[in-house]
């Protein structure tokens, strides 16, 4: 049985798949990764924007590059590997796909049960009262915006070096350890601890399976790593 055929079997027959999705899956839709080609916004590095310190150094300019990505994802759509994930929740008893996007891709696409390691772009949070709104205009009117307490907002995403939500991470971690399929989808597999999900799924007997243009830290311990574009792949590995 080649690759293809005996991931799709073990996809079917799996009670339990889990799905950890990086910026990969949505680069089809034309939104940039952070590592690789296209990931930098004028001269800036995004490991050097998307950090508390940036934005207490210089709000203004953080939320330009929000702004500037938060306009590119308005106007960009789902792709086939979205698409892909949305019919094997449909397809699977149970079904959890844990992401590290915060573009809401997933969720436009129609994928139901989404654990937000990372936050939403589309959520902005107050630095002072903390009192979040979803506000999904582009251009934003002010930057950065304000609070009803006057005070500025931050994006609702997780920085470099701030703690993942509480709950999400352990909803992440028990899709994790009861799965019996854990498909790992575009992700550099390099941002901890959402990449010490790989090693905990194989740990707890899950068959894992890579989707990535490239090879990652992790590609040697799976049980299968396919080379290529998501949208690509996942349907393959769907399909009935
Ligand atoms: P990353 O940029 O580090 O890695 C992207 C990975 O996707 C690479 O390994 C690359 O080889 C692979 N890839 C590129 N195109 C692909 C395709 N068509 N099909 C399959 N794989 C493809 O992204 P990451 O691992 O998610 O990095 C973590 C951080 O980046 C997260 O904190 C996340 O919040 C943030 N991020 C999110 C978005 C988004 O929401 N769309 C975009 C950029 C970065």
């Amino acid at each position: 049985m080649g690759s293809v055929n005996l991931a799709r079997k073990w996809i079917r027959e799996a009670a339990v798949v889990t799905a950890l999705t990086g910026a990969g899956i949505s680069a089809e839709s034309g939104i940039p990764t952070f590592r690789g080609p296209g990931g930098l916004w004028k001269q800036f590095r995004p490991e050097d924007l998307a950090t508390p310190e940036a934005f207490a150094r210089d709000p203004k300019l953080v939320w330009e590059w929000y702004d500037w990505r938060r306009t590119l994802i308005a106007a960009a759509e789902p792709n086939a590997g979205h698409a892909a994930l949305v019919q094997l929740e449909r397809a699977r008893p149970s079904f959890t796909l844990i992401t590290q996007n915060v573009d809401g891709l997933h969720e436009r696409a129609g994928t139901r049960n989404v654990v937000k390691l990372h936050g939403d772009l589309w959520t902005l949070r107050c630095t002072v009262c903390h009192r979040e709104r979803r506000d999904e205009r582009t251009p934003l009117p002010e930057l950065p915006p304000r609070c009803e307490c006057g005070a500025p907002m931050r994006p609702g995403v997780v920085w470099f070096g701030e703690t993942l939500p509480p709950d999400a991470w352990e909803r992440a971690e028990a899709a994790t350890r009861a799965a019996n399929v854990f498909l790992v989808v575009g992700t550099s597999a390099v941002v901890y601890p959402a990449a010490g999900l790989i090693p905990l799924a194989k740990s707890s007997g899950a068959r894992v399976i890579e989707c990535n243009m490239e090879e990652t830290p992790f590609s040697a311990q799976v049980d299968r790593a396919f080379r290529g574009a998501a949208g690509e792949l996942l349907p393959q590995l769907v399909a009935s």
